[in-house]
């Protein structure tokens, strides 16, 4: 079984002691510094000069400073910034200024992971994953719960890495939940499985796919869109709270029939395999090397698939159908539905 981490485990007042540098104000880092000032923590953000964040920061009133003042200010620093450039980030303006003592953190393990990232000795190196988007991290805080966190230590040259790892789950929230002690390795390796595989490319290509079945049919793309896109929400939201038996006690009998004899006639045992490679590339540091590699060549891989997917006709059809539903979601996201690019 797992080692759980609840409130009574964490002692606040330890990051409350602290001076913390968050650098990146995305997704993650305005949840964390939010929530780490509503907590009593001191924070600063870090950005870049000319950086767009900046105005969103200081608007919610933090001190924003370049990374390297605040690099130097700071006893904690962690660093949300996108993946693909902590390395820079880090080796130009973090590394001079890491003393002896201080502390360096992730929400993600994977510049350590796969050694993009190499840390003096005498500096903690922690990881706090919350296991949401930003958004959500900080939105279920105000709302006096949390989300989350599997926390890990890297490197523990203070002798004190654990308990200031848990110090900060519990100030942005990780503790009212739950906290799940992990490696920096295995974090990585199951968080980069899981997206690809199952969360964001497997879901992704499944409601393509099934998008695609319908419409070469013949049937109407706005029928075809609630069907296997719009609902699919409904039936994500019924597995979280009661696993997939709840869902399945939830639809109707026939629902439920056509789930045990069609759905693996979808996903063959050949999907269990592309798994398999895929957990492989992870592991051996393939996508790593895949993914950086094309980040250093401008991203123009990247760029490419991301115009594709939002070239897919369910996408327009989306974004058409929305526009007529009575209701609006509540979206406190920086994401303006149709402008992604
Ligand atoms: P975002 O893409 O949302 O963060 C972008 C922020 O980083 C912006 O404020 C951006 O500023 C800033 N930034 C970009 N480049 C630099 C730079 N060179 N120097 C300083 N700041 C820079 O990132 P996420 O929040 O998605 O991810 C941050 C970390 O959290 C990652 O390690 C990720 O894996 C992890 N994580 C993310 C989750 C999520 O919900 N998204 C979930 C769990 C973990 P600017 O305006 O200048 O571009
Ligand atoms: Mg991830
Ligand atoms: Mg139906």
């Amino acid at each position: 079984m797992a080692e759980m981490f609840y409130e009574q485990d964490a002692d606040l007042s330890i990051i409350q002691g602290k001076k913390v540098a968050v650098v990146g104000y995305g997704s993650q880092g305005h949840a964390h510094s939010q929530n780490l000032r509503d907590s009593g923590v001191e924070v600063r953000v870090a950005l870049r000069e000319g950086s767009r964040s900046t105005q969103k920061a200081e608007n919610d009133g933090f001190t924003v400073l370049s990374v390297a003042d605040a690099a130097q200010w700071a006893d904690v620093i962690m660093i949300l910034a996108p993946d693909q450039h902590q390395r820079t980030i880090y080796n130009d303006d973090i590394k001079p200024y890491l003393t002896e003592g201080k502390a360096l953190a992730f929400a993600h393990g994977f510049n350590i992971r796969f050694g993009y990232i190499e840390v003096p000795e005498g500096i903690d190196v922690l990881l706090i994953a919350p296991k949401a988007p930003g958004h959500t991290v900080r939105r279920e805080y105000v709302a006096g719960r949390g989300i989350p966190d599997i926390v890990a230590v890297e490197a523990d040259a203070t002798g004190g890495a654990w308990d200031l790892a848990l110090s900060y789950a519990k100030a942005i929230g990780g503790t009212r939940a739950g906290v799940i002690k992990t490696t920096f390795t295995e974090e990585t390796e199951t968080d980069l499985f899981g997206e690809q595989s199952v969360l964001c490319g497997g879901t992704s290509q499944l409601v393509q796919y099934g998008f695609e079945v319908l419409t070469e049919a013949g049937y109407q793309p706005e029928i075809a869109y609630f069907e296997v896109l719009h609902e699919l929400k409904l039936i994500v939201d019924l597995m979280h709270e009661g696993g997939i038996t709840k869902q399945r006690w939830s639809v109707s009998d026939t629902a439920e029939y056509g789930d045990y004899v069609s759905g693996p006639r979808v996903i063959t045992p050949e999907v269990k395999e592309n798994m398999k490679a895929v957990l492989a590339d992870i592991q051996s540091g393939a996508f790593a090397e895949r993914f950086i590699g094309d980040q250093d060549n401008g991203g123009k891989e990247f760029a490419e698939l991301r115009a594709k997917g939002e070239g897919h006709p369910i996408e327009e059809t989306g974004r058409e159908l929305r526009k007529l539903f009575a209701w609006k979601d509540d979206v406190d996201s920086d994401y303006v539905d149709g402008q992604t690019a």
